[in-house]
């Protein structure tokens, strides 16, 4: 454009020359007076700019409104104080709903009565400026993967850290087991033994529900190795659940008793068979009920309902514990997560118990719900669907 300009200037070919040079629908120009009205205009101006009125005898602010408030720019140019004004990417909608950018350049040329005027030259950047929109789409696009890049990046790192707290967390919780484990048996194996059969019947039965907890977390970090790398396989049968249901509290029984908590478990009807995997189900109840145990203080009350609706196997497990802020509610069942108030307690966990039941629910094409007030209490409510009720 800038070689096209100066040939105009420097050879002072008349405009008409010039105008039957510019064949191409790429450049139009126009010659304006020192009060900035149009005096001439290429016989493509009028197209290029996607005008209908006619220019001449117009203020270039009346005929192209990107001009509109730059009087002082140009009032430099035709002073020769500044040698040109642009604008750029000005877009235009064409005829055909398309759109074109174009570029505008004014410089100062003498007028053929020898008086100081201005020159305009049009560009149709379209090409360009496509291009560089592409461009900027793909700047943005760019922008937005490494934005998700870096997401992805504070997720594992964030994950690869809580992993390392689980890790020290659970062998820390085995331990404890362990330790009365061996403790029992050394009593029961020392040289003096322990003569009281009642104190020996205890002794045995609490070295037994140790290991049930021990193995319990056992299960729990065995079944996340597995549901990370998706292995899980279930192993659907029709089957009892009251059954699991009863023995889970059988199992918990000694935290109830020592909490002094009131438990309530109410069966609709016995059995209650549901079509599940019998050791993840056991696990999902295991989960849920130690939870609502462990987030209700001593003298608190929990209450277990199961039932069959015509479509559905319907689980409620309700505490007037803790409750959980509904901030937490979201971040729930993701794995390693604990409410700022469950890590800063006493009360031990790892926080993959819920992470655990909810991928459990999801892979036997069931839903998990929870209800909670923070002071008040929570409920959580699984339900699985019944044979041929698979959506
Ligand atoms: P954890 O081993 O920490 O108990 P979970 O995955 O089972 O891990 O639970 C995640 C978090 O959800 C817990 O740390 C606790 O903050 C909250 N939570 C779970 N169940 C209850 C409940 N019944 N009452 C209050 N808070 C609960």
């Amino acid at each position: 454009m800038t070689v096209l300009h100066n040939t105009l200037n420097q050879s002072r070919l008349s405009l008409d020359v010039a105008d039957a040079l510019l064949k191409t629908d790429e450049f139009a120009f126009a010659v304006i007076d020192a009060s900035f009205r149009i005096l001439k205009v290429s016989n493509n101006f009028k197209h290029l700019t996607s005008t209908d009125h006619d220019p001449l005898g117009l203020t270039l602010e009346s005929a192209l409104w990107e001009f509109v408030g730059m009087e002082d720019e140009l009032t430099a140019v035709l002073h020769n104080k500044s040698p040109k004004f642009q604008l750029q990417h000005i877009s235009r909608t064409l005829s055909d709903g398309s759109d074109a950018y174009l570029h505008f350049e004014v410089t100062a040329q003498k007028l053929q009565n020898h008086q100081p005027g201005l020159f305009l030259l049009i560009q149709d950047q379209t090409e360009l400026g496509i291009a560089h929109q592409r461009l900027t789409q793909q700047k943005n696009k760019l922008y937005l993967l490494k934005n998700e890049l870096d997401n992805t990046n504070q997720t594992l790192n964030h994950t690869i850290k809580m992993k390392d707290v689980f890790l020290s967390m659970a062998t820390h919780d085995m331990r404890n087991p362990l330790s009365a484990i061996m403790g029992y048996a050394s009593l029961l194996m020392s040289t003096n033994g322990v003569k009281d059969e009642s104190a020996r019947d205890e002794m045995l039965h609490a070295i037994i529900d140790q290991s049930n907890h021990l193995n319990f977390l056992i299960d729990d970090i065995v079944i996340v190795d597995k549901l990370k790398n998706g292995q899980l396989v279930l192993d659907i049968e029709e089957t009892a659940v009251d059954d699991i249901l009863t023995k889970t509290i059988e199992a918990l029984g000694p935290i109830i008793e020592k909490k002094h908590l009131t438990f309530h478990l109410t069966l609709q009807q016995e059995p209650l068979l549901v079509p599940v995997d019998k050791q993840r189900f056991w696990q999902i109840t295991y989960n849920l009920l130690s939870n609502s145990l462990k987030y209700t203080p001593d003298w608190g009350k929990v209450e277990v309902n199961a039932k069959l609706t015509k479509t559905k196997f319907v689980l409620r497990v309700s505490d007037n514990g803790l409750g959980i802020s509904k901030e937490n509610l979201a971040k729930l069942f993701n794995i390693y997560y604990r409410t700022d108030s469950a890590r800063t307690s006493s009360i031990s966990g790892n926080g993959i118990g819920l992470y655990i039941v909810k991928t459990i629910v999801e892979a036997h094409q069931g839903d998990i719900f929870v209800e909670s007030t923070v002071g008040e209490g929570s409920t959580f409510i699984i339900e699985l669907p019944l044979l041929g009720q698979n959506t």
